[in-house]
């Protein structure tokens, strides 16, 4: 039996980068995952993927901006596998790269719909299904810049750093009911997300290697480092963890 055995675990986002690391390693961990992601295809493709091998998965198409959507999705995964023990609020979007006084308001509306109302909507609606197990894990993927600042994406900054906080008072509020919630904090990974944004920066190959020496270890992480501590947060292993920020950056933000 692995790490987490016998858990279901939902993942928001889970077709690319991050999410569908992490759904692999939870699958690989004796999880049952609900892949979920807007982009149905990559997600279903990657479900199967997992049940071929003999993995219990399935994907969801999900847009974690409408709250009725991700309703009725809580809803159907706790109905195909018994019940939901795991949300990783992981779909995010990076937004428009532009100083604050060049924004529009679709800009920076487009950006809290998705980090902030997601993670929101996430949360209010897998409540009652782990209140009706007796507890779970609820992991909110905010952001080295949802800890400190850069001078570029201002809606994504605002965003992550709503994040972290709403972390900490709903850990807070349903801790007395055993529901860990817990923040990722991630230095720059290579994802689709960092190549987009290196690409609108200017060049890819420069980009990679100037965003990697940024941090102290001397490049950028990999989807696996993320993963593998989200298996954590989820796992029995944290039994005692809520409310925490896990820091997963390389030393960016030690100095
Ligand atoms: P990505 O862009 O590579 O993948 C994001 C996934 O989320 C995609 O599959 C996309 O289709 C999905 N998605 C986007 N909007 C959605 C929506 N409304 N509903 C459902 N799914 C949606 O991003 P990533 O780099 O894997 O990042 C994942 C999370 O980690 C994000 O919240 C991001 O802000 C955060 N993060 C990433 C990094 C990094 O360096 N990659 C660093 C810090 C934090």
């Amino acid at each position: 039996m692995g790490r987490l055995g016998g858990k279901v675990a939902v993942i928001t986002g889970a077709a690319l980068g991050l999410g569908r690391a992490t759904a692999l390693r939870m699958a690989e961990e004796g999880a049952a995952v609900a892949v979920c992601d807007l982009r149905f295809e990559d997600a279903d493709a990657l479900a199967r993927d997992l049940v071929e091998r003999g993995l219990p998965a399935a994907a969801w198409r999900l847009d974690v901006s409408r709250e009725l959507d991700v309703q009725r999705v809580l809803g159907e995964v706790a109905e195909r596998f018994g019940r939901i023990d795991v949300l990783v609020n992981n779909a995010g979007v990076a937004g428009a790269d532009k100083p604050t006084d060049q924004l529009t308001e679709a800009e920076w509306d487009a950006v809290q719909a998705v980090n902030v109302k997601g993670v929101f909507f996430g949360v209010k609606h897998v409540i009652p299904h782990m209140r009706r197990t007796g507890g779970g894990s609820i992991i909110n993927l905010s952001s080295i810049y949802g800890l400190v600042s850069a001078p570029d994406v201002p809606p994504y900054h605002a965003s992550k750093g709503a994040v972290r906080l709403m972390t900490k008072t709903d850990a807070l509020l349903y801790a007395p009911e055993k529901i860990r919630v817990n923040s990722v904090h991630p230095g720059f990974i290579w994802t689709p997300m960092v190549e987009g944004y290196l690409k609108a920066q200017g060049g890819v190959a420069e980009g990679r290697a100037a965003v990697g020496a940024l941090h102290p270890l001397g490049h950028m992480g990999e989807p696996d480092d993320i993963a593998w501590g989200c298996v954590y947060l989820a796992s029995d292993e944290a039994k005692f963890v809520t409310g925490a920020e896990l820091v997963i950056d390389g030393g960016y933000t030690a100095r």
